[in-house]
């Protein structure tokens, strides 16, 4: 069907939004830069202080692998996921073993190390993006080396016959699943995130019937979403999954290259969080989830970026230090006597946010001069 003001189109055959989205990342310039990198090689190997599952401090290694990547994202993708940029799809079986002992080589075996987590931009188990006699490989070897291993997961592949699988060759293990949002329309609409929250208590079942660790992460401000909207809706999700959960992370968005996000963020549609709603989260939900024993870890991935959560670019360095801060302590303590003049400017867009009917937009810039600001769409 075709139409004079060509709003229908002009009667070819439909793109898929997919397609339209994706296609700069599909480019021959795309696939050969990605192509580059020698597959032989992890992406990442890094070494953090870290909390073992009975609250004791320990060292952490994070090994992030070249895979294949997620299969969720070659069909379809959450919004705001940019791990494909760390991916190649031809990635072998010989190269994956390769890239496991280029780790332990890095890291002497993993000297110091009580935990290991070990993520390859998708699901760990899921036997289409990772070979089974690697996947089996890692989480022998983890176990009898007695790390404390920690992979990643989406919900819907948390069937039980492979996690009481997983379970007998790393008993114990932790299971990080991005479940984002505890709402099926914010899973559907914003996140895109292939998967329901029935899935996910589903797979919280399964995983704690065979002995294994649920840690849950959640988004703070996925896009098309208020930053009214974001603090309201994240507060009540950390209190309804923390009970279902062993540890939680909520993670404010930074802008992760060539994702739908970006291409908002970059169109001025889309600002990340202000540091001062995860602080006001934070305290709004401290009294409900201390009574359980789920551990909350708040961590601004580049806080005080402007592609991370961020405010005034004055107080940012003071505010992302108490939220870190408060990760470990769990001290409400932490942000007594944090203040600064932008914190007004945050509550007024909160009230906005909440009281108008419409929103206003998707809040201004926080950094620069007052009067560019005030002109500033
Ligand atoms: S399921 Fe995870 S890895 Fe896959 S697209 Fe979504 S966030 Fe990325
Ligand atoms: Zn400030």
């Amino acid at each position: 069907m075709t139409d004079a003001c060509g709003i229908l189109g002009d009667g070819s055959k439909a793109v898929k939004i997919h397609n339209l989205i994706k296609a700069p990342e599909n480019t021959a310039e795309s696939i050969l830069r990605r192509e580059s990198w020698d597959a032989s090689k992890p992406a990442t190997v890094y070494i953090t202080p870290e909390r073992m599952p009975d609250g004791s401090p320990c060292k952490a290694a994070t090994v992030i692998l070249r895979t294949r990547g997620c299969a969720w994202w070659w069909k379809s993708g959450c919004t705001f996921c940019g791990y494909f940029n760390d991916v190649r799809d031809d990635v072998t079986v010989e190269d994956l073993f390769q890239q496991w002992d280029e780790a332990k080589r890095k890291t002497n075996n993993f000297e110091g190390c009580s935990m290991v987590k070990v993520y390859t931009s998708g699901t760990f188990f899921e036997d289409s993006e990772n070979p089974v006699e690697w996947q089996e490989h890692v989480l022998r070897e983890t176990y009898s080396l007695g790390l404390h291993l920690v992979v990643e997961a989406q919900a819907h592949l948390c069937k039980p016959e492979k996690m009481a699988w997983l379970a007998e060759r790393h008993p114990g293990a932790t299971i990080a699943i991005g479940l984002e949002a505890y709402d099926d329309s914010v899973l559907r609409f914003h996140v895109n995130k292939g998967f329901t929250t029935k899935t996910w208590r589903k797979a919280v079942t399964n995983l704690r019937s065979n002995g294994l660790r649920v840690k849950t992460y959640l988004i703070f401000k996925p896009p098309f979403m208020s930053e009214g909207d974001a603090l309201e809706h994240t507060s009540k999700w950390l209190v309804d999954v923390a009970p279902l959960s062993d540890e939680v992370s909520v993670n404010p968005m930074n802008i992760q290259n060539r994702t739908v996000v970006d291409r908002l963020f970059r169109n001025r549609e889309y600002r990340p969080p202000w540091l001062w709603s995860l602080v006001e989260m934070i305290q709004r939900t401290h009294e409900s989830t201390s009574g359980n024993n789920a551990r909350i870890i708040v961590h601004p991935t580049a806080g005080g970026k402007i592609r991370g959560s961020h405010n005034c670019g004055l107080c940012d360095e003071q505010v992302v230090a108490s939220i870190e801060r408060y990760s470990v302590s769990k001290d409400i303590s932490e942000f007594r006597g944090l203040d600064c003049d932008c914190k007004a400017i945050w509550k007024t867009e909160i009230e906005s946010d909440i009281n108008l009917p419409t929103p206003l937009g998707s809040g201004r810039n926080r950094r620069g001069l007052e009067l560019d600001l005030m002109r500033a769409p």
